[in-house]
């Protein structure tokens, strides 16, 4: 806990951006201004610290922004901070407009900046999960996962369409560089025959059998999400199956940048509300350092450093539904 007490704080989006973002800026600045405090925008993240571009918001700051994707700060990624020199920068910047808590709403590399920063200046620093990827302990959600599994599935059940039209096998390239639950979530809602993600190993040997059986029984569709970051991509993998089964018409798609755009969904705004929400009112209850997530549907609070650390897992009767559901 933090005994100085906030007025000023400050709010930005760091890292890779995530629609839903600007649900949770709208609701800190609210939050915030509701209950007396001065609230800046921080642009284009850790950034725009350290280049002073900082901007007063008020409550008209973030009108009709709720529905857009994107983020109304920018976002940026700031090898300047890594450096103390950088950080101290970024600092006075802070300490001549008297801002005195922050919220950071990015992954865990702009929250592992965010516990050094708050650790050299006394700033009690508020982490918000902003990541598609979902790939951060103590929450259930984070911001912008739902838009980006919407996206995927929209795009792959138009994919479907196709490859059903000429018999085709679709390899699906998904966002995920780390964590494959874009995949897995989209895959499992898409119907996918087979889902390859970094949390597992890929085993080329049961793929080319489960495809070649499937074929024996003239499954229609054949759809294999991968994540970006599986041992294998998917060009690699349509290497090899058209290697080994080439009479297979085989197709790759690779998703790519739609999927971090878009308006976001109802969860989406709703989990970004609450978060931003929250996220004000631990900076009035002197927390520091600190994510806020929301577990259970309750908001739950994550040290920064355990956020940063662990990895959700994948239990085994995820691998055990998309098998026996595309049989
Ligand atoms: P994300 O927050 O989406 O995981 P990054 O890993 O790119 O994105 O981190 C965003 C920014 O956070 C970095 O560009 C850098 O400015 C800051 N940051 C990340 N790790 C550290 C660190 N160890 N020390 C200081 N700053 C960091």
């Amino acid at each position: 806990m933090c005994a100085k007490q906030v007025t000023k704080i400050g709010v930005l989006t760091s890292g890779g951006d995530a629609p839903g973002m600007n649900a949770a800026v709208r609701a800190v600045v609210r939050t915030g201004i509701y209950h007396g405090l001065e609230v800046f925008g921080i642009y284009r993240g850790y950034s725009g610290m350290i280049d002073d571009d900082i901007v007063q918001m008020n409550s008209r700051s973030v009108a009709n922004i709720i529905q857009r994707g994107g983020t109304i700060l920018k976002t940026a990624r700031s090898k300047e901070f890594f450096e103390l020199e950088g950080r101290e920068k970024a600092y006075k910047n802070l300490a001549k407009r008297g801002i005195n808590g922050l919220v950071i709403i990015g992954g865990d590399g702009s929250f592992r900046g965010a516990q050094k920063f708050s650790h050299e200046f006394d700033i009690p620093c508020i982490g918000i999960p902003g990541t598609i990827d979902k790939d951060i302990a103590g929450t259930d959600f984070t911001i912008g996962f739902d838009t980006a599994v919407n996206t995927a599935v929209e795009a792959i059940d138009k994919i479907r369409d196709t490859a059903d039209a000429h018999d085709r096998l679709f390899i699906v390239e998904v966002m995920g560089r780390d964590a494959g639950y874009i995949a897995l979530h989209s895959g499992i809602a898409t119907g996918a025959e087979n889902i390859l993600i970094p949390e597992a190993k890929t085993n080329i040997e049961e793929l080319v059998n489960s495809l070649t059986e499937k074929e024996k029984r003239q499954k229609l569709v054949n759809l294999i999400v991968v994540a970006e970051g599986d041992e294998f991509g998917a060009n690699e993998i349509a290497d090899v199956i058209r290697k080994r089964l080439p009479q297979t018409d085989t197709r790759v798609c690779i998703l790519g940048h739609i999927q971090r755009g878009g308006s976001p969904t109802c969860l989406d705004r709703l989990i970004a509300s609450r978060m931003g929400y929250h996220s004000v009112e631990c900076l009035l209850e002197g927390r520091n350092n600190v994510m806020v997530g929301i577990l259970n549907n309750k908001v739950h609070y994550t040290p920064l450093d355990k956020a940063v650390k662990a990895k959700q897992k994948i239990t085994d009767d995820w691998f055990k539904i998309v098998k026996i559901l595309a049989s």
